[in-house]
């Protein structure tokens, strides 16, 4: 069994998102699938919600997906460990599931439904000693392209 004497870091949830590289800098969300009716979610599950099957797998989900809705949170949740006011962005991924998640590294101005959307991790300290866990995010999966300027 390999050992560390490094802190790793770990994923908020592990049946959410799993880490692909030792520093969290990239990872995938996890899913699950129903062989019976091939209905997708997110996170971990018992049996399919849509067909009661049990017959599930588990997958691996996008780490694309468009902003489905989103709101903008001014009196976060006890505990919130970063900047307020910030954006609330539920997205739905390729596969089907709505990812509800931090939306960063955006104008407030810039937030409109059906914007592409990309998964970034970001490390958050748990409590004053606690573990830096990576958190999964929302980001703009582009930049608009600057109109060119003609004087
Ligand atoms: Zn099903």
């Amino acid at each position: 069994m390999p050992t560390s004497s490094r802190k790793s870091l770990a994923p908020v949830d592990p049946r959410r998102l799993r880490l692909n590289d030792p520093d969290g800098s990239s990872g995938t969300l996890l899913g699950m699938r129903c062989l019976n009716c091939e209905v997708c979610v997110f996170g971990e599950a018992i049996f399919c919600q849509a067909c009661s099957s049990d017959n599930l797998e588990s997958v691996d989900l996008s780490s694309c997906g468009i902003l489905y809705s989103y709101t903008i949170v001014r009196v976060p949740p006890d505990g919130w460990p970063g900047p307020v006011p910030y954006v609330l962005g539920e997205v739905e991924l390729p596969e089907g599931p709505h990812v509800l998640a931090e939306v960063i590294d955006i104008d407030h101005a810039d937030l409109q439904v059906g914007l592409e959307v990309r998964l970034a991790l970001e490390p958050v300290q748990a409590g004053e000693s606690g573990p830096t866990l990576m958190v999964y995010k929302w980001a703009p999966s582009a930049v608009p392209p600057a109109l060119p300027q003609e004087g």
